[in-house]
């Protein structure tokens, strides 16, 4: 397999025919050659891409670290970071003593004031335990910041996990409450103390559980995007006296946006009825439990044994480089994407991949023009809407300033809370300040994409433009079937079922016909009962409206993407090796999407993912794709080749 041809024939398997099952017709034999490592949950093509950037990662992560002293200041930064992370001997050495100033506090709380300052402290350095705040664009205006209060504080993934009452529900409630136990045993409660302590931690969380959200209503903005003047808040949350703790917190903004506000009158009721002994634990279990990855190995182990093992079907541990390099990727990634985008990002790719996006955009707008279902008040807007969009390629023009931030050898958790709250000071501090409108959302390293509804914008990090979603050397179909059915998925989510609430200038605003948006509605749940039928485990399903809007992107990113191809290389572009232009682009587009999951994982992921698994992404759109079935002759009917009227279709 060379980096010009990524289609290996040999891996194809013709006893399962394209027309029945296009992703293990491609797949089925890498899968079974390819079992995820004991090391991950979950293996395939975009897990080896991360893979391969963690080494070269890790490579110049070890330079800066020997390099020390000699080093500029962006080297000596991540360079004491991963020295400190990986000097496993210190970390052990110390056990929870770095925790110590902190775990002296909760022992003396005595009242709901004591919690509340307690709590205040953590928030103010990014570590709060009752919920998050975040600052991005204003949703009503993008050209000024707003912050964002969002519900918080479970320990496990999302509400289903505390309310849910079958077998493997209690079951795993019950492996968390031990664990729950095990870490308070670690920091020096004893047994039964600590049994009893779980016990009431669970009852809780279990409160604000029911309090929350659902992941499928979060994606909703109607639902989550609500303006509250931060005074106001005092009265709607009277213990916790909410709009003093957003300002003392650091929002200097006379208004903010708030998830949920019946969850915060939850948290305030608990906090307010709760034995201040269970509020006490409540604190220790918090604090454990962010910071648990970068304490001595009894805590990051029985962190690993629930969240990893259980939770995740994941055999062993990571190495420990590799999870260092995971957190300096999230604590300063920007810093360590600067060394990165040096020696793997060259500016040929740069230019390849802009041409990609220009024609991609282009085929949204014959897209939108093309469709014979929308009004032209509504396309018009949608027009508009495409004209305003802007893109990022590689890394940020400009990095972030990590000037203020000083990382020494001394102390791995010191390190990963100094950054913590230097992210929050930036954040805090971008307040009342004009929009930076050249700001990233996730380090240029990373093998991801986004599309940024408050921005109107899509990026892509240097991260992603590598095999096998980008071959500098590759034909077309290939990489139009790779990349830019990426660079597609994300130009579409402007107009999935969120993406299409908010307009050109980011601002959430209805811009369509009532009679428009409601044929878009009937044709988006086409898609979630598609999707509903699809089965990850024997009692689970996927579930098609938390992944619609990742479906409609697939779908629609499939179709823009080899539109755009075929306005690149004409209609009667010649077959290589044997394989037509849309043959190649298919097949390119399914070998990027293999992936094998460990079950735990599966499920997990079918809870919270808001993308479908892999073989669904593959199935599901291209089953609906005309262009697939006249490829690979799949009868009208054959699984891969839905009858007309049964087909999905938004963009
Ligand atoms: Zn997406």
């Amino acid at each position: 397999m060379t980096d010009a041809n990524p289609l290996d024939a040999a891996q194809w398997d013709d006893s399962i025919p394209a027309s029945v099952d296009f992703y293990h017709h491609v797949n089925a034999r890498w899968l079974e050659a390819n079992p995820v490592p004991p090391e991950y949950p979950m293996w395939g093509a975009y897990i080896q891409l991360d893979h391969n950037n963690k080494e070269l990662t890790r490579r110049l992560l070890e330079e800066a670290a020997s390099a020390g002293d000699a080093g500029d200041a962006i080297s000596r930064l991540v360079g004491n970071y991963y020295a400190a992370g990986m000097d496993e001997a210190a970390i052990a050495a110390v056990g929870a003593e770095p925790l110590r100033p902190f775990l002296d506090r909760i022992d003396a709380v005595a009242s709901y004031a004591d919690v509340r300052a307690l709590a205040l402290d953590l928030h103010r350095i990014g570590a709060g335990p009752l919920f998050g705040i975040g600052i991005e664009a204003d949703f009503e205006d993008a050209e000024v910041y707003l912050a964002y209060v969002q519900q918080a504080g479970l320990g496990l993934p999302e509400r289903g996990y505390y309310l849910n009452d079958d077998e493997r529900s209690v079951a795993l409630r019950g492996a968390y409450e031990a664990h729950v136990a095990a870490q308070l045993g670690n920091l020096g409660t004893g047994p039964d103390a600590a049994k009893t302590a779980a016990e009431a931690i669970l009852a809780f969380e279990r409160r604000l559980a029911e309090a929350s959200l659902s992941p499928e209503q979060h994606r909703d903005p109607k639902l989550t995007l609500n303006r509250f003047e931060v005074a106001a808040l005092d009265e709607e949350v009277p213990g916790l006296r909410l709009g003093a703790f957003l300002r003392d917190v650091g929002i200097t903004s006379e208004t903010v946006s708030v998830d949920n506000l019946a969850f915060l009158k939850v948290v305030d009721a608990a906090l307010g009825d709760t034995s201040i002994e269970t509020l006490r634990d409540v604190l220790r279990w918090h604090l454990v439990r962010v910071t648990a990855s970068s304490l001595a190995p009894a805590f990051e182990d029985e962190n690993f044994a629930f969240y990893g093992r259980i939770l995740g079907g994941q055999q062993e541990q990571q190495p420990r480089w590799k999870r260092i390099v995971g957190a300096v990727s999230s604590d300063i990634g920007e810093a360590v994407a600067q060394l990165f985008v040096r020696v793997a990002f060259p500016p040929e790719s740069k230019a390849r991949v802009e041409e990609l996006v220009d024609h991609l955009l282009h085929a949204m707008g014959r897209a939108i023009r093309g469709n014979d279902w929308m009004t032209e008040a509504t396309r018009a807007e949608a027009l508009t809407k495409l004209a305003g969009f802007t893109y990022k390629i590689g890394y940020p023009a400009e990095w972030r300033d990590y000037s203020t931030l000083e990382l020494d050898r001394a102390s791995y958790l010191g390190n990963r809370l100094k950054a913590s709250a230097f992210e929050m000071r930036r954040q805090m501090g971008q307040l009342g300040k004009p929009m930076d409108k050249g700001e990233w959302a996730m380090p240029a390293h990373v093998v991801n994409a986004y599309y940024h509804p408050l921005r109107n914008e899509i990026v892509f990090p240097a991260g992603i433009l590598q095999p096998p979603f980008f071959y500098a050397d590759a034909d077309d179909a290939v990489n139009y079937g790779g990349i830019g059915t990426v660079i597609g998925h994300e130009i579409t989510h402007g107009f999935d079922d969120t993406g299409s609430r908010f307009d050109a200038v980011g601002a959430l605003r209805d811009w369509w016909t009532e009679e428009d948006r409601t044929e878009f509605e009937r044709r988006a749940d086409v898609i979630v009962e598609q999707f509903n039928d699809y089965r990850v485990a024997d009692d689970v399903n996927v579930n098609g409206k938390l992944t619609l809007g990742e479906n409609i992107a697939d779908l629609g990113g499939i179709a823009i993407s080899l539109d755009a191809l075929h306005e690149a290389i004409g209609d009667d572009a010649p077959a290589i090796d044997g394989l037509t232009p849309d043959q190649r682009f298919f097949l390119a587009y399914a070998t990027m999407w293999r992936m094998g999951y460990t079950e735990a994982a599966a499920r997990m992921l079918a809870n919270v993912d808001t993308h479908s698994p892999s073989q669904y992404r593959v199935n599901g759109p291209l089953s609906n794709t005309p262009a697939f079935a006249a490829a690979f002759g799949a009868a009208d009917g054959a699984p891969m080749a839905l009858p007309a009227d049964q087909q999905a279709k938004v963009w």
